[in-house]
């Protein structure tokens, strides 16, 4: 369709009412009230001028009080006919809808007005490839990507969704521009991974025409092209030539006064004569699926949680109902809606948001995906990661429970389905991929409970409760000693220097340790108090260097290296105190696993870290606590190998190694801010009573 002149019609609204009235983008941050209208009038004349040699200018008569009129872009899509009018995401911009829909309907078009809620900000956040029957579809700001089917069935073309992720680039026409030959000219860092994949992959390297960051904020991309005639608001040198080797002639025309606003030249106007090119059919990838959640939604934040990890993946969540639990220790079920731009994305996303407590409702839950490892030590693509939670499969419609569960593990379905690490994958190994068929039973405690130990979970506390987490830990210990139950500590050197050899040492003794974890280090510091008095040539005594202590550490390395081993030093005599020597003595088992900073290392280091993660794993296996302690490397290691149940209390002067814990998944751990020599002398008088010190 064309105007009676043959020419294709371009629609403009004068800038009558044009000013920055509110900010909306982050072009108009700091702009409100500076655009300078007499200039913009005069731009937008210019522009309109250039343009009408070669299309007709339809005017739509601008409103005061709507000052983005201008944008005609953003009014709807139009093609063959057919009008989309916009619904636009911010409030501000929603009276521009009474205006344009009427004049679609003036103008004799179609109208095809959006089903439900969803936004959809027009020619703004989609451009029509000019060679093929592709439509590029921008969501992310404006756009909601459940618009996009609705495209594909209106113009009957193929959608293609691409999500947008700078907010500087807000629209898809200001970082996107489908080319006359069928190339394009894009900017990349406006696009996620996903999206700049699809670009290379439907457009050959040599049609690609990629802007860097500079000359996208230049607006270049936002280019009105009629045939062979390129008008844009800046080009460089190199990007001109670009553009005319692929037979385009630029004409660059200013318009700094909308680029204030967030828009330049294919902003101010919207095709309304577009010819989609033939031989598609209606077709989007976009997918969804009902989701149900279950847990303390509301009161623990899991539901902003759940929100934000949709968004983080690429998808939207509609929220449709929420139930909340009777009272307030039962759980709240919410009924979500979850859109991605393809079925992989959802599934995807499925995975992600399983150990948050949502899931495929039941009635419509199928079995596991499962897809053979192609390689030794390799999984397929969309395996699903594990948690600390317990998990089931569903497979031939029975829902199995996984076996030896952890966080960062893949599952494999052998006789029964268990966690196996990545590395552990042998080739042709059936792993568990994609969100279906997969249930993880995520705690739902809740919190403010007197007589429960949910005071501090996943928080970090602070100085003052300490001498109350002392009792708890405490409280904790004595209970599982007395029920023959497993205490692992796992430790760094810092307890060394901070007095906190004796007190673990008492605890040895009295029975409370079942194993301890740590690395060269612990040892090595330890072994140096017990022969020198010193820690890293420092005298416990006194706080004072040791005269040439520095190489204290090395001569007590240098001294078990010549035993053989600490056992041997202990057997020997050569080693009569310390941490090491009182788990010999008592027979409790330890592992050292190595590390790059190791000096030495003593013999009994495990060097060979895949050999030292099993090592760990061995002595983990049925604990019941564990208490880490000023080490970061060891108690987050410690923590992905542990499964949800076990009590993990991670003691560091440092917020964020507890939070790290927390973050990493082990939201059951506990988080203990304080000073680990100081918190271990309280615990040890706790249990043991007023001891050496
Ligand atoms: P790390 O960074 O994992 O942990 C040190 C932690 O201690 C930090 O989180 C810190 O916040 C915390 N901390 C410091 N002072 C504290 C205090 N007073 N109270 C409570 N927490 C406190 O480092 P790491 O465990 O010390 O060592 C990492 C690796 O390097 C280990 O494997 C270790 O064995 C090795 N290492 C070897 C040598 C050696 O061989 N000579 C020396 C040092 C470390």
């Amino acid at each position: 369709m064309t105007s009676p002149s043959g020419k294709p019609r371009l629609l403009m609204v004068p800038p009558d009412h044009y000013g920055i009235d509110y900010v909306i983008n982050p072009w108009m941050e700091g702009n409100v009230g500076r655009a300078d209208q007499l200039l913009a009038i005069e731009q937008w004349r210019t522009l309109r001028q250039k343009l009408s040699n070669l299309v007709e200018i339809v005017i739509l008569d601008p409103s005061p009080g709507i000052p983005d009129m201008v944008f005609t872009a953003n009014a709807g899509l139009v093609a063959k006919g057919i009008a989309v009018p916009s619904r636009f995401y911010y409030r501000e911009r929603s009276p521009e809808e009474a205006r344009f829909t009427p004049f679609f309907e003036s103008q004799g078009f179609a109208l095809h007005p959006l089903p439900g809620g969803f936004s959809f900000e027009g020619a703004g956040d989609a451009l029509f490839d000019l060679t093929r029957p592709l439509l590029f579809a921008g969501y992310g700001f404006r756009t909601a990507l459940e618009s996009h089917p609705h495209l594909a069935a209106s113009f009957d073309v193929e959608v293609v969704s691409l999500r947008l992720v700078d907010p500087r680039f807000y629209h898809l026409d200001t970082c996107f521009a489908p080319l006359p030959d069928g190339g394009l000219l894009w900017y990349r860092g406006a696009f996620d991974h996903r999206s700049n994949e699809l670009i290379e992959s439907l457009i050959p390297l040599g049609d690609r025409i990629e802007i860097n960051e500079e000359e996208a904020l230049q607006f270049v991309a936002n280019m009105v092209i009629v045939r062979d005639r390129v008008f844009l608001s800046s080009c460089s040198g190199g990007l001109c030539e670009r553009l005319s080797k692929r037979g385009l002639t630029v004409e660059v025309t200013e318009l700094t006064e909308f680029i204030k606003a967030g828009g330049s030249a294919r902003c101010l106007t919207l095709p309304l004569d577009q010819e989609v090119p033939v031989g598609g059919k209606a077709n989007s990838t976009v997918a969804h699926r009902k989701l149900e959640a279950t847990g303390h939604l509301l009161d623990t934040g899991a539901l902003s949680h759940i929100i934000d990890s949709v968004k983080a993946s690429g998808g939207s969540l509609a929220l449709t109902t929420i139930t909340p639990g009777d009272r307030k220790s039962d759980p709240s079920t919410a009924l979500l809606d979850v859109t991605a731009p393809d079925n992989i994305t959802l599934d995807t996303i499925i995975s992600l948001l399983a150990p948050l407590g949502v899931s495929v409702p039941l009635t419509e839950e199928k079995d596991a995906t499962l897809l053979s490892a192609p390689a030794m030590g390799v999984a397929p693509d969309l395996f699903y990661a594990t948690t600390i939670y317990p998990t089931r499969v569903r497979l031939a419609g029975e829902w199995v429970a996984v076996k030896r569960q952890r966080m960062d593990g893949v599952i494999v379905i052998d006789d029964v389905p268990r966690v196996s690490l990545m590395r552990d994958l042998r080739k042709g190994d059936l792993v568990v991929c994609g969100g279906a068929g997969i249930r993880v039973e995520t705690p739902h405690f809740v919190g403010g409970g007197s007589d429960e130990f949910s005071f501090m979970r996943s928080e970090v506390s602070s100085e003052r409760r300490v001498a109350g987490a002392v009792e708890q830990v405490a409280w904790e210990m004595r209970r599982a000693k007395e029920r023959g139950g497993k205490i692992v500590v796992v430790t760094g050197p810092v307890v060394v220097h901070t007095g906190g050899v004796p007190p673990l040492c008492r605890l040895v003794r009295e029975g409370y340790i079942s194993a301890l974890l740590g690395g060269n280090a612990i040892a090595v510091h330890d072994v140096e108090m017990a022969i020198y008095g010193t820690s890293l040539g420092v005298k416990m005594k006194t706080g004072k260097p040791a005269p040439h202590g520095h190489r204290n550490h090395l001569s007590a390395i240098n001294t078990i290296r010549r035993e053989g081993s600490l056992t041997a030093a202990v057997e020997g005599g050569v080693l009569r105190s310390g941490l090491m020597h009182e788990l010999i003595r008592k027979q409790i088992p330890f592992s050292l696993a190595g590390s790059i900073r190791d000096d030495g290392p003593l013999p009994e280091t495990e060097m060979d870290l895949v050999a030292a993660q099993a090592d760990y794993t061995r002595l983990l296996k049925g604990a019941d606590i564990i208490l880490a302690f000023a080490t970061m490397l060891h108690a987050i290691g410690v923590g992905n190998m542990t499964p949800a149940g076990v009590k993990f209390f991670a003691i560091d002067i440092n917020p964020a190694v507890v939070t790290k814990l927390a973050d990493r998944g082990s939201l059951e751990s506990v988080g203990i801010v304080t000073d680990t020599g100081l918190f271990l002398d309280l615990l040890a008088t706790r249990l043991c009573g007023e001891g050496e010190k």
